[in-house]
């Protein structure tokens, strides 16, 4: 079981050195702000609620040439070993690895992934709510203060990892497991759970509040430090 002194980043080698069209890489990775924040600018779409991309005026769902605009970020993603500041919301994502990577300030909401392997990486301070992931990997991660609320999970895998302050309220996942992970300080209230195991976890301070569990083992983990009351 992992020990909170196990929660502290992985290092982050340095970049690989990529070739090609260095400008491509600045549509999704914002490098312009010295501090890890993708620009909140609107779409100019009538009515659209979402941010726009980096260095256009559209977001993702509305902009006019989106199959060409994910074929690139897609590249772009595996290619960069560091993703941060970028607003990729309504993304979607098929059978690739993003292995080992550092992602600060990314916005993945409202998106799917299927087959994707994020193991190894960094995650921070990114958002991949009311998202649907289906036979992905988030194996030996470190995730902290990121949000999956409202999010499906089919088939997923979160083993042996630091997943603090993270926010799985109102998920729905079936068929996956967290075994030997820190939740510390994670929440899953209101969450739809079957099938789905928290095997020799640590559990402190985990928020179970309101969910709906089904065939849910907590086996080998201290699940009694786990909060699933109120006291108001
Ligand atoms: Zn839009």
């Amino acid at each position: 079981m992992h020990t909170r002194a196990a929660t502290k980043l992985r290092p982050v080698t340095q970049r690989k050195k990529l070739g090609g069209d260095s400008r491509a890489i600045e549509i999704i990775c914002n490098r312009r702000y010295s501090v890890n924040m993708f620009p909140h600018i609107k779409c100019t779409e009538k009515d659209c609620l979402y941010f726009s991309l980096n260095g256009n005026d559209k977001c993702l769902k509305h902009i006019s040439d989106r199959d060409a605009y994910i074929k690139t970020a897609t590249l772009e993603l595996q290619q960069e070993e560091i993703i941060r500041n970028c607003n990729l919301s309504t993304i979607e994502l098929n059978s690739i690895e993003l292995k080992d990577k550092m992602i600060i300030v990314a916005n993945f909401s409202n998106s799917i992934f299927t087959n994707i392997d994020f193991t190894g990486s960094n995650i921070l301070f990114s958002l991949f709510e009311y998202s649907t992931f289906t036979n992905c990997k988030f194996n030996n991660t470190a995730i902290k203060y990121t949000n999956f609320a409202g999010s499906a999970f089919i088939n997923c895998s979160f083993i042996d990892s630091n997943i603090v302050n993270s926010n799985f309220n109102g998920i729905n996942a079936v068929d996956s497991s967290f075994n030997e992970s820190d939740l510390y300080y994670s929440t899953f209230t209101s969450s739809e759970l079957k099938r789905v195991t928290f095997i020799e976890c640590n559990l402190k301070k985990t928020d179970f509040y309101n969910s709906n569990r089904e065939n849910v083992s907590f086996k080998y983990s201290n699940y009694e430090e786990a909060l699933f009351s109120r006291d108001w």
